[in-house]
């Protein structure tokens, strides 16, 4: 038998939930054109959509919202954030951004140039994105696995070496500003990369002269799967896990939103004291004055307590495992998910799932509305439609075809976890019955926010 832990946290503040029909799901969700982002939250039984500003503030981070201090200028919650991250992080230099992507923007500004190009273990949407506005283009340099669901090894989120040399031979260390490395890999299911895959893409980065700059968004769940699963490093506690993991870097974005326990936040921290200055200029004309940054003093507080519990080993123990128990119930129903299953959600391979489905047919958003109706459930496509289009206006078609099923942080429970998984495993054995959908609205960017949809008859 595997050991799940149970919640190292008990309840003080209880939050009703909507129950539903299912017939009232099913008109909810033709309403919301068969697109899970446009459903309302008072339609949903358990939130799956994603694990982004989701999380429960501790009872220390909601205290601390009480000493918020407003001021303008020079606030004492700053210099609370700004220590946090020096010493969980250990970045020499602190920009507070609104969220995530705020973080990316200024970075992408700063260090872009027209027709360079940005390394990175598989894209994400909101990095991508920002890249592109910038005149860069973004190269997929993840090992081969990191593309295959089936394919169980340990750390399917390490940059390919051989590809990012390729890279570096072929357009030249002088049009790659910057290598990105996610840790954990979102978009391939949460996966990690290895201290000795960070200690190697470091290497060749600084032979070439080209920066290394995480998303650090889910950096402390990695920092947990290399204590679980890399030579030497067992012994080791998450925080200095963490700590190592960012040395091999010169700087990093990151979403509070996700691994800093906070419904909003984010920061930009570096080591170069040039990116720092002109961050600092920068900040004031898309977030606000580098002492907050798009975000009240309250919420810095909050960031700050929640950067600390964030590497509380059993905290992380537990948020790892609960996602784990999940995805094992799953896969012992023989639901077809990508293994190993990986930080923060479970992603079921929705191409071999609804295997009648060509990958037009959008099986992924499909499998996402069926889900819905059947439980209340919501997760998200993460496949064709998130992909979106390449520069020639066709679809783009990512070999993973997934629906996400994300786990906020400490707000669900182990009940929970069931009430997902019996209502996936019953869909999986009547599985024939789930038909494609085609679009009806598309909108030019980020396209899985806002897309409408209509069954195909
Ligand atoms: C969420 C996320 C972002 C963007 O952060 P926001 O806070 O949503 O703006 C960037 N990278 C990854 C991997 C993410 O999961």
């Amino acid at each position: 038998m595997k050991k799940y832990p149970a919640e190292p946290f008990k309840i003080k503040a209880v939050e009703t939930i909507e129950m539903t029909t299912k017939e009232q799901r099913k008109e909810a969700i033709k309403e919301a054109g068969y697109n899970t982002f446009l459903l309302d939250s008072d339609q949903v039984y358990i939130d799956l959509l994603t694990d982004s500003g989701t999380s429960a503030m501790s009872d220390k981070q909601w205290a601390s919202l009480m000493i918020g201090d407003e001021a303008y200028a020079g606030s004492d919650n700053w210099y609370k954030l700004e220590k946090a991250v020096k010493e969980v992080y250990g970045f020499d230099y602190v920009v507070p951004t609104h969220q995530g992507r705020g973080a990316e923007n200024l970075l992408s500004q700063i260090m872009i140039e027209e027709g360079d190009y940005i390394p990175g273990n598989m894209y994400f949407t909101t990095t991508k994105a920002h890249q592109k506005l910038n005149g860069g283009k973004f190269v997929d340099v993840i090992v081969d696995e990191g593309h295959q669901p089936s394919v169980d090894a340990p750390f399917k989120g390490n940059v390919d070496l051989d590809k990012y040399q390729e890279l570096i031979d072929e357009v030249g260390a002088d049009k790659i500003p910057y290598i990105c490395v996610a840790v954990t890999v979102n978009m391939a299911g949460g996966q990690p990369v290895s201290m000795d895959n960070l200690k190697k893409v470091k290497e060749i980065s600084e032979k070439n002269d080209i920066k290394v700059m995480y998303d650090a968004t889910r950096c402390v769940e990695n920092a947990y799967f290399i204590k679980e699963r890399e030579d030497g490093y067992e012994d080791k506690t998450v925080a200095e896990i963490l700590k190592e993991m960012m040395s091999y870097a010169d700087g990093c974005t990151m979403s509070g939103k996700k691994d800093c326990l906070v419904n909003i936040g984010g920061f930009l921290a570096m080591n170069d004291e040039d990116i720092y200055t002109e961050a600092t200029q920068l900040v004031v004309v898309y977030e606000g004055m580098p002492s907050y940054g798009g975000l009240a003093g309250r919420d810095m507080e909050a960031m700050a307590q929640g950067i600390y519990e964030s590497v509380d080993p059993n905290y992380i123990e537990h948020r790892v495992k609960q996602v784990r128990y999940l995805g094992d119930r799953l896969a012992e129903a023989g639901v077809p998910i990508i293994k190993p299953v990986g930080g923060h959600a479970v992603f079921i391979d929705a191409k071999s799932f609804l295997s009648h489905l060509s990958q037009d047919q959008l099986p992924a958003q499909a499998l996402a509305a069926a889900i819905y109706v059947d439980s209340g459930v919501r997760s998200m496509e993460r496949g064709i439609v998130s992909a979106g289009r390449d520069a020639d206006g066709n679809h783009c078609y990512p070999e993973l075809e997934t629906v996400r099923l994300t786990i906020p942080r400490r707000v669900y429970t182990y009940a929970h976890m069931d009430v997902v998984a019996d209502s996936v495993i019953n869909l999986y054995e009547n599985r024939d019955s789930i038909k494609g959908l085609e679009f009806v609205y598309e909108p030019p960017v980020l396209r899985f926010f806002t897309s409408r949809f209509a069954p195909i008859e």
